[in-house]
């Protein structure tokens, strides 16, 4: 048998239930190789070894009661762990969104999402890395240190949900939470080489989870395989009337495509925006997506190209929007309700040294940015207009939801780059978004998975899109592709 660590999310469920080991044995294989691996690679901020150990003794008694009695039933994914991105608030476990404003923060509640992913029987492992609330494509920004590439630890695991990725990656966790305001799911999934969802947005409660972008953040999930990732999805969604923007849709039916069945893909439209293939992006991100296009066309489905003409404004609207939310958002970070006050003679003083010694570069930068874009007399000329060219955006994607069900697109124009590349240039770390921030602009959803590797070894990412409340499609489509394939097995070599 392969190392605990090695199996995906819904093996270890199987494993679990037939008793070939229990929650404790699956939990102490993570909790070591976390020990072995996390002083390179630096995925964790926070480790909760006791509370994993509670809880995975609780789901093997649970278990046992269950053997005992099958008709009591079970969590459905009792005894797994799980990471959750330093972004999401756990009730008594320090969560710092990768600052130091918020360094001795312990949340009195847990976010909706981690709350459900617990009632659905997980087991915490820790709290993971993050750029400083979730501003960046690096994990460069976070005021702990960057994490490493479990593929090649000279570079980034992309961002934000760098942590959440490099360990799902790195064998350390099955299943790991993260959060997608403009790509940081998808782009450190695709980085790392594994599966990432960013749901519809308003399908996920983001109550808990730090607020940056407050109309774009997205609760989103990794795993291995896309059938695992669609398990996690499944658990996390649903309404939830502490969160204003979270919808009341049920939940599709997910019908993912069984192993042997021929043409899976019958009847599915994929479409292929011009646009996303644009001069700058790698030769290789290019020829691995397209090829990724024809095995789906030779699984039964028709691709077609499709067209989002407003792709190009994607960048300066998000880049107006994110900030200027996230400098409402920031403001309640004042030494007084949150962060460790720095002391001064007025009041003013001391929210300035405050927030002067808090925040990092780039959280200055962005509220600034976003301070100036909502400032009187800017407000028209700068927010009103990136909303209505948002609006346009979004009917791209509903004009092209007309003619097919999913759109194929690269998650980032590169595979992960090297430490320090595009650090001292914010307009070229904001590029690496360029593919991930219209699902976030329309609200749409958008999954990542592998589909090949560059010459140097580096895993490279595709991104599915689908209409509002359409993740079934995406997972039925990755999964018929992961049946065929077997990118999304590869180990990254560290871990051999
Ligand atoms: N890289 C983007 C940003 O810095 C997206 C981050 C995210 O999705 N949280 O805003």
């Amino acid at each position: 048998m392969s190392a605990l660590t090695d199996l995906t999310l819904r093996a270890a469920l199987q494993g679990l239930r037939q008793g070939a080991f229990s929650s404790c044995d699956l939990t102490e294989a993570c909790l070591e190789r976390i020990e072995r691996l996390d002083g390179t690679l630096h995925a964790f901020l926070t480790l909760t070894p006791e509370l994993a150990r509670q809880q995975a003794q609780a789901a093997d008694q649970q278990y046992a009661a269950w053997r005992q009695d099958p008709s009591r039933g079970l969590p459905p994914l009792l005894g797994v762990p799980l990471a959750v991105k330093d972004v999401f608030c756990v009730s008594g476990v320090r969560t710092t969104c990768g600052s130091h404003i918020l360094e001795n923060f312990v949340p009195p509640y847990s976010a909706t999402p981690v709350e459900r992913l617990l009632e659905a029987g997980m087991v915490m492992l820790g709290k993971t890395n993050t750029d400083e609330f979730a501003m960046g494509s690096s994990t460069e920004n976070s005021a702990y240190g960057a994490t490493r590439n479990p593929w090649q630890p000279e570079r980034v695991p992309g961002g934000s949900s760098g942590g959440s990725a490099a360990c799902v990656a790195a064998r350390m966790a099955p299943a790991a939470l993260g959060s997608d305001t403009g790509g940081s799911v998808r782009q450190p999934a695709s980085f790392c080489g594994i599966c990432g969802i960013k749901p519809t947005y308003g399908r996920v409660s983001r109550y808990g989870l730090v607020a940056y972008g407050s109309s774009l953040d997205c609760p989103g999930a990794f795993a291995r395989s896309v059938e695992d990732v669609a398990l996690l999805f499944e658990r996390m969604a649903g309404f939830d009337r502490r969160d204003a923007t979270c919808v009341d849709v049920p939940l599709p039916e997910i019908h993912l495509p069984s192993e042997g069945e021929s043409s899976p893909l019958r009847g599915v439209r994929v479409g292929v925006p011009q646009e996303y293939f644009i001069q700058g992006i790698q030769p290789a991100v290019e020829q691995a997506v397209r090829q990724a296009i024809a095995e789906m066309e030779r699984l039964g489905a028709s691709v077609e190209a499709v067209a989002l003409p407003h792709t190009a404004y994607a960048l300066p609207v998000y880049y107006l929007i994110a900030p200027a939310e996230a400098s409402a958002n920031l403001a309640r970070y004042d030494g007084v309700r949150f962060g460790p006050r720095q002391p001064a003679d007025t009041l003013w003083e001391m929210f300035r040294r405050t927030r002067g010694v808090g925040f990092g570069a780039e959280v200055k930068r962005r509220i600034m940015l976003g301070t100036y874009a909502l400032s009187a007399g800017y407000y028209d000329a700068y927010y009103g207009q990136a909303q209505k060219v948002r609006t346009l955006i979004k009917q791209d994607f509903e004009c092209a939801f007309e003619k097919v069900d999913v759109i194929a697109a690269p998650v980032a124009p590169s595979t992960a780059f090297r430490f320090g590349e595009h650090s001292e240039d914010p307009l070229a770390m904001y590029l690496e978004d360029v593919f991930t921030l219209p699902a976030n602009l329309a609200g749409v959803p958008g999954l990542a998975f592998p589909v090949g590797f560059d010459a140097q070894g580096l895993p490279i990412g595709i991104q599915l899109m689908a209409a509002h409340y359409r993740e079934d499609i995406l997972f039925r489509v990755g999964h018929a592709y992961q049946l065929a394939t077997e990118w999304h097995l590869q180990p990254p070599p560290l871990y051999v």
